[in-house]
């Protein structure tokens, strides 16, 4: 069985000065006020245009993401990949609206296909669907209202978007994700994605779907999709995840006044994300799984299940994958092993990654547990280094 308590291995591709920047970061976003200012001042420098990148580029920018362009991400990927720990680039330019913005995004995303085919040590690409059209256009459409000829033609252009990636994956044989997001967008999202599926998924699955299991529907539309899948003779790629926007979810709910989306407790989601896994094992003939996780039991889970499955370490059909300056231990003691392990290594400019930024420091305080797991490590593994050293 697969064991996470090696922080020799986790953190053998971190050299002392960098353990000690990581344990130095984390301390500081260990504070909940701390963070709260500093995400508040970070939101504000944005508004006002203040420059923040002397400060955010060599410390927390330069621990959660590879570089500002492809090119300097590399260093990164070809590091990881020396301990069989690949990367997937994620250009991590949210929430844009702009045509000329939207059709940067396209052009870079275009760009990381590309060069995922020529390098092995990237087996994935990814794109967040609302860098790809107006959300208020894919918000109408996923409430059942009617658009209006403009934004029937906007949420066309968006259809194009999406087949124009998919069909350059497939050409090129990259398996592509497609990012899931807020609850109010997601359902024309998934219906795009599932015709991606069905029309590029003939032989094995290059394009990917997300399935946030924090929702509470997610299980009944994971059946309903493999039953698709199986009538319309494809197969299903699936990112599984947790769901990063449980807080906003619900106060949106309340505000707006329909049921939650999201499952009533943890314990719920924990259940609904390793029964999901189960499901999928079980269903590997026609599943290709991507378990998008921190957490140990749920990754742990999926090796287990390899195993009874019969299914070997480093089947395509079965991929590991942590963030990028989060959960070593996890993803460089599962590639130790020999198991599948991607890490998301998200990139872009400073200022354009900044609300990325401020979602993981918020995510380690408030998600119980992650930053004193992270510290914890960091310092057994300060301490392992410094007695080893005094022998
Ligand atoms: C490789 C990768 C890709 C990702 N891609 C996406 C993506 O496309 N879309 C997306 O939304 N997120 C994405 N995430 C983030 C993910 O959804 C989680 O927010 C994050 O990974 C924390 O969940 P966990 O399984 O790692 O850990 P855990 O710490 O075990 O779980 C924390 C999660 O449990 C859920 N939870 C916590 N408390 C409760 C509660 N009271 N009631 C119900 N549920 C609760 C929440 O989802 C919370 O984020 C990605 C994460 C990874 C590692």
């Amino acid at each position: 069985m697969v064991s996470f308590e090696s922080t020799e291995i986790a953190f053998r591709v971190k050299s002392d000065r960098d353990l000690n920047k990581a344990y130095w970061l984390f301390r500081v976003i260990s504070r909940p006020a701390i963070v709260k200012i500093g995400g508040s001042l970070a939101r504000f420098a944005l508004k006002i245009h203040f420059p923040i990148n002397w400060i955010v580029k060599p410390t927390i920018y330069n621990h959660f993401c590879g570089g500002e362009t492809i090119g300097e991400c590399l260093p990164t990927v070809q590091k990881l990949s020396k301990f069989n720990v690949k990367s997937i680039l994620d250009y991590s330019v949210e929430g844009k609206e702009d045509p000329v913005e939207i059709q940067a995004a396209l052009d870079e995303t275009l760009r990381t296909i590309d060069n995922a085919a020529k390098q092995s040590s990237i087996p994935f690409t990814v794109f967040k669907p609302t860098a790809f059209a107006v959300s208020k256009v894919l918000e109408k459409k996923s409430e059942g209202k009617s658009l209006t000829p403009e934004e029937n033609q906007e949420y066309e252009k968006f259809i194009n978007r999406v087949d124009t990636h998919c069909k350059k994956a497939f050409e090129l044989n990259v398996p592509i994700m497609v990012d899931a997001e807020h609850f109010c967008v997601q359902e024309c999202i998934d219906q795009v994605v599932m015709e991606m599926m069905e029309k590029y998924n003939r032989k094995k699955a290059i394009v990917y779907n997300t399935y946030q299991m924090y929702r509470h529907d997610r299980m009944d539309v994971f059946r309903r999709d493999l039953d698709t899948a199986r009538k319309k003779d494809f197969y299903l790629g699936i990112k599984f995840v947790r769901g990063a926007y449980m807080e906003k979810e619900r106060e949106r709910a309340a505000k707006l006044g329909y049921p939650s989306p999201i499952q009533p407790d943890k314990e719920s989601t924990d259940r609904a994300y390793d029964g999901a896994l189960k499901y999928a094992v079980e269903n590997i003939d026609r599943v290709s799984i991507f378990n998008g996780t921190h957490n140990e039991k749920s990754s742990l889970l999926l090796s287990q299940l390899m195993e009874e499955h019969g299914i070997r370490k480093d089947d395509f059909r079965c991929y590991f994958s942590q963030l990028y300056g989060m959960s070593d231990h996890i993803s460089f003691n599962l590639a130790n092993e020999g198991y599948n392990v991607a890490k998301y290594l998200p990139y872009g400019p400073v200022r354009s990654v900044l609300p990325y930024l401020i979602r993981r420091t918020e995510e380690n305080t408030s998600i119980a547990g992650q930053t004193g797991r992270e510290m914890r490590l960091i310092t057994m593994e300060r301490k392992r280094r410094k007695s080893q050293k005094s022998i």
